[in-house]
């Protein structure tokens, strides 16, 4: 199992050295960040968004939005991330939503509204974005890790289980398990069907003896085959009605709008009650640390979505993005299995990760090499396929087999 020991701005802090030797003239390949860079090194920005965004520099853009972002952005975002359905689902009342400080401010603010005034415990995945420990650490949260993969290299939910019911033994009243999915973040792993089936069946028996919060973090939705965002729509409608569940969704990744820091927090729930009350809190979570979303890209996002040609269009951009994330993949895929590569289990993304005996070293040898890839955990290495061109991806596999 990985342990999880790995500064949270270790991958940034590699990425900015990387940068540097770049500078430097050095031909690198930059291995380290999530973030999707064309073949020719740019990022993918499509030139409708470039000119919307410039035109959005109103009073209306500029001004103070409300502290939950306007109705306009939040529902063109909800239909974008995951359609007409979960629209509907708000119209019941059992969805509410809010502009958050990229994909971090929905995960971290779920993690605070969900463990507020109760005992709680987070569950977070054994492999994981090293921001998790980090939201947890930030606000005194104590936090264990479940083993993502089970031996046979398949969602680890036996060991959600068997924490949900340590948790329960050790007298914590709630357990907020963060799920990341698709194209989880280190491994590219993606859940099926039956496994978000029997993980919503475990969570609805685990809560007759314990309050159960999901938070699903799905951040890199836009790069999964469409029917993932089905498998996560059917999991949230069949949770019963004690169970919140948060999505935590970016547009980060989607639009490469990494540094204008918008995302949207969806909270849901087959009790109206709770939505309310869960909304409320996320009111006053947002208001207390970022204060209001940016008005100025949510404006430039409700416009883009609103107009179905530029939605239809910005659609096939992020396909575009996703098929050359694949090609990069299969050839990495190939290559790693001829160099006898040991992967965790990837299907879809921005990363693919690599198993071996010590992660920092391996990591330190390559850069040595030029080759900047990220440790993240001992025994861990993660290649960010987003941020390899395709050239570069032919021998990358062999090269870090001789590095080993
Ligand atoms: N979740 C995961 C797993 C991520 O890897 C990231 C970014 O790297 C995020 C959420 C949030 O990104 P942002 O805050 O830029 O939307």
């Amino acid at each position: 199992m990985a342990n999880n020991n790995i500064p949270s701005d270790a991958i940034l802090s590699l990425n900015q050295a990387a940068l540097q030797a770049k500078n430097e003239g050095r031909d690198v390949i930059n291995g380290t960040i999530g973030m999707m860079f064309l073949d020719d090194g740019s990022l993918p920005v499509s030139e409708t968004m470039k000119k919307l965004l410039s035109v959005h520099t109103k009073d209306d853009d500029f001004s103070y939005p409300s502290v939950g972002g306007p109705k306009a952005y939040l529902d063109s975002a909800i239909r974008w991330f995951f359609g007409d359905s979960l629209i509907g689902r708000e119209e019941e009342g059992k969805l509410k939503s809010i502009g958050t400080m990229g994909g971090t401010g929905a995960v971290s603010s779920s993690v605070r509204i969900s463990t507020i005034g109760k005992k709680s415990l987070v569950l977070i995945p054994s492999y994981c974005w090293p921001n998790y420990p980090c939201i947890c650490e930030n606000y005194l949260l104590e936090h264990r890790s479940y083993d993502l993969f089970a031996s046979d290299g398949s969602f680890g939910l036996a060991s959600i289980v068997s924490h949900i019911k340590k948790a329960h033994k050790d007298g914590f009243e709630n357990v907020t398990i963060i799920i990341n999915d698709p194209c989880h973040n280190p491994t590219g792993y993606s859940m099926n069907e039956e496994e978000w089936d029997n993980l919503v069946e475990a969570l609805n028996s685990a809560s007759s003896y314990i309050s159960i919060s999901l938070i699903i973090d799905c951040a890199y939705i836009d790069f999964a085959p469409l029917e993932n965002r089905g498998f996560i729509l059917n999991a949230v409608k069949k949770l019963n009605d004690k169970i919140v569940a948060y999505l935590a969704m970016s547009f980060s990744k989607t639009f490469s709008f990494y540094g204008l820091r918008i995302g949207l927090l969806g909270i849901t729930s087959s009790s109206k009650k709770l939505v309310d009350e869960q909304h409320k809190k996320a009111l006053i979570a947002a208001r207390a640390t970022w204060s209001v979303p940016n008005h100025m890209a949510m404006n430039t996002i409700a416009e883009a979505l609103g107009d179905e040609s530029t939605f239809v269009g910005l659609k096939e951009g992020v396909n575009a993005d996703k098929n050359i994330l694949a090609n990069r993949a299969s050839i990495f895929l190939k290559e790693a299995e001829e160099s006898k590569l040991s992967l965790l289990p990837y299907r879809n993304g921005f990363f693919v990760t690599i198993k071996c005996p010590d992660a920092i070293k391996t990591s330190k040898t390559l850069q040595n090499k030029d080759i900047f890839l990220g440790p993240v955990a001992s025994d861990c290495l993660r290649v960010a396929l987003s941020s390899i061109l395709t050239p570069q991806v032919s021998g990358l596999a062999s090269a870090i087999k001789v590095a080993l």
